[in-house]
């Protein structure tokens, strides 16, 4: 284990060093062209990821919430109803963003743990005709997946476009944007992209872009409008840069060397890399007497495990226990469940060794804490999720 204890919490995540280097690079004008080629490669490396090769690529300076805030603000228009799904409070912010905008939120909430039924979102689209459904792919405050492919096509049918959240699964969970009829898909550098933080993607259908392009109101945020950014990326990839706001070129850079990685390892192994990441995390979890969260090991994500605290146990005393034993995890964050639980991030470039130093610093501190456990435990049974995959 290096002296720096792995950072092991859903984002931001530790970076390659070849992804570190480029965000390191000396500074570069905008209209430079290596950084138009690295604009370039990064757009079309975003569509490739996201599986979406009819759609328009946006790469803007901010966080995962400036992701949510421009595909709200470029779809919905103020008495708009949306569908919200929400699996966590990533779900709950979608609501407040499409409140802000002057939309009529319905929300359908999950416990945490659980997923919201297939059956209650048709009967909600049955009720209420909404202009948009908004789905969080995981919900980092629970852990929880969606499917979100059977939800979009129930919302095609109803006429809505459907918003996905993959601020925390692009990068480490399939997503087939196209295939799967989503029509706008978006996501944040600093998670399963194992680039820094800082930049906000998107990815329009042609189907959102029409709806957006037969507003009745300009979009109510000047930043976001895709109308400005729109010949700004289209110019990009043709090689041929424009000004609307200044690209954060540092980060951008990182981020074309970061999907290049993902490309260079390959979609599939990627994803299924990071599905055994998962599966051997809970085990390890179990084998500790630890329970998961999510309710079901079909809803529970690749990316990172929302564990509860065992009996007794405080996060004020487990995470600085971990952390001493070399690994940096998170406490909770769903209101519910804030204080009886923790969560370790396993996605980006993390591998089986990284993941068993952290199972083995979990085990630590948990032991530190007064839980029993027999050392090796963790270890062994993550061992065991690889070898049966080997
Ligand atoms: N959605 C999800 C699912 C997230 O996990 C997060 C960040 N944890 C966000 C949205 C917001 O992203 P950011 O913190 O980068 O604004």
């Amino acid at each position: 284990m290096s002296d720096r204890p792995h950072l092991m919490i859903p984002g931001p995540v530790d970076l390659p060093d070849s992804v570190r280097a480029a965000s390191g690079a000396p500074a570069r004008s905008h209209l430079s062209p290596t950084f138009v080629d690295s604009f370039g490669d990064a757009l079309r490396r975003t569509r490739v990821l996201f599986g979406a090769p009819s759609g328009q690529p946006f790469i803007l300076a901010g966080s995962g919430t400036l992701a949510m805030e421009a595909a709200a603000a470029n779809l919905i228009e103020t008495g708009d109803a949306v569908l919200v799904i929400s699996t966590g409070v990533f779900g709950d912010r979608f609501a407040a963003i499409a409140e802000r905008l002057g939309a009529e939120a319905h929300v359908l909430r999950a416990e945490a743990g659980e997923t919201v039924s297939f059956d209650a979102v048709a009967a909600a689209l049955e009720r209420h005709a909404v202009k948009v459904v908004t789905v969080t792919h995981v919900d980092t405050s629970t852990g929880v997946r969606c499917d979100p492919a059977p939800i979009a096509a129930l919302a095609r049918d109803h006429g809505a476009l459907t918003i996905l959240d993959g601020v925390c699964s692009v990068g480490g969970e399939p997503l087939a944007q196209e295939s799967w009829g989503i029509d706008l898909a978006l996501t944040a550098s600093q998670k399963a992209l194992a680039a820094p933080a800082g930049l906000a993607l998107l990815v329009a259908s042609p189907e959102a872009l029409d709806a957006w392009s037969r507003r009745r109101t300009p979009v109510r945020s000047y930043y976001v409008d895709w109308g400005n950014w729109l010949p700004i990326m289209e110019g990009y990839e043709a090689g041929t840069p424009g000004y609307f706001g200044t690209p954060a070129v540092g980060l951008v850079a990182a981020l074309a060397e970061s999907l290049s990685l993902a490309v260079e390892e390959g979609l599939d192994r990627r994803m299924e890399r990071h599905r055994l990441l998962g599966a051997a995390c809970r085990a390890a979890l179990h084998a500790l007497d630890v329970s998961i969260v999510p309710v079901r090991e079909e809803i529970a994500a690749s990316t990172l495990t929302c564990a509860f605290l065992p009996e007794g146990i405080e996060l004020g005393a487990l995470l600085p226990a971990v952390r001493a034993a070399g690994a940096v995890i998170a406490g909770g964050l769903h209101p519910k469940i804030r204080t009886r639980s923790f969560r370790i991030g396993h996605m980006g470039a993390v591998d089986r060794g990284i993941l068993a130093d952290t199972v083995a610093a979990v085990e630590e501190g948990l032991a530190a804490c007064g839980h029993p456990v027999r050392r090796g435990t963790a270890r062994r049974a993550l061992a065991e999720v690889f070898d049966e995959a080997a």
